[in-house]
């Protein structure tokens, strides 16, 4: 059997948001892109030394041209490196929240469906990071994780509770499997909470409607820090790996 002309290549703009290694020296390489959503790219050879595909490290912003193999991977043919994120590698406490962000908004984002917001969230919060002076604190993190919920169409209710629409006390419940908020009489028998002030949870909401960039020197009120990845678990059905890492840094 003759074997067609070969299939044509496409140029994509994208963020690299996982990579994983595969057989000896191959690795696949995960991006988020705003038109396509998740694209996965096989990069053979890309763990040999002097890899041509060796600038595809975490956050890294490219332009990639891929030709559509077989399954789900494309192959790679070319790849111009925009933004390798410098300065996010210059510190761990950077370097675990761009991971966090990349994994976040990867997983979030859906397979060749159209992702601009997740893509622009990604983008900026990757500008915002590489140019931080300071090591982000966690007002940069928590509208991060609320704004990539609100762009996957499952904005955590902040301002009220969830089941009577009431105004919050001072002490609510943090429920993440119905989607926010609940007074401490309105919880459900079963389920998963957290205990978390009305004051948290409306620095949560600041947050979500806040620009990243000025999240940079806002103080969190006292409250638990991981109600938000709660959220995100209970979406996803599983946490995310580069949390746990996050979470040991940052507290
Ligand atoms: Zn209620």
């Amino acid at each position: 059997m003759e074997r067609g002309p070969p299939r044509p290549t496409v140029e994509r703009e994208c963020i690299v948001v996982g990579r994983q290694d595969y057989g000896e020296s191959d690795r696949i390489v995960r991006v988020l892109t705003p038109d396509h959503g998740r694209v996965s790219f096989l990069a053979r050879g890309a763990r040999a030394g002097r890899s041509k595909w060796s600038g595809l490290d975490l956050a890294t912003r490219a332009r990639v041209r891929s030709r559509p193999g077989r399954g789900d991977l494309e192959a790679l043919v070319e790849v111009e490196v925009e933004d390798a994120r410098v300065g996010i590698r210059s510190s761990l406490e950077r370097l675990a929240l761009a991971a966090y962000a990349c994994e976040l908004c990867g997983a979030l984002a859906r397979e060749g469906h159209a992702e601009p917001r997740l893509y622009g969230l990604l983008e900026m919060a990757l500008l915002v990071l590489d140019a931080a002076a300071t090591d982000p604190l966690p007002a940069l993190r928590a509208g991060l994780e609320a704004k990539a919920l609100t762009f996957a169409g499952v904005a955590p209710v902040l301002d009220r509770c969830v089941a009577c629409g009431g105004a919050p006390e001072a002490e609510m419940r943090f429920a993440p499997g119905v989607g926010g908020l609940v007074h401490l009489r309105c919880a459900p028998a079963e389920g998963t909470f957290r205990n978390i002030t009305a004051a948290h949870a409306a620095a949560l909401e600041a947050a979500r409607r806040a620009p990243l960039r000025d999240l940079l020197d806002v103080e969190l009120p006292p409250g638990p820090s991981d109600v938000l990845h709660e959220a995100i678990a209970a979406h996803l059905g599983r946490a995310l790996s580069s949390h746990a890492v996050l979470d040991a840094l940052l507290h």
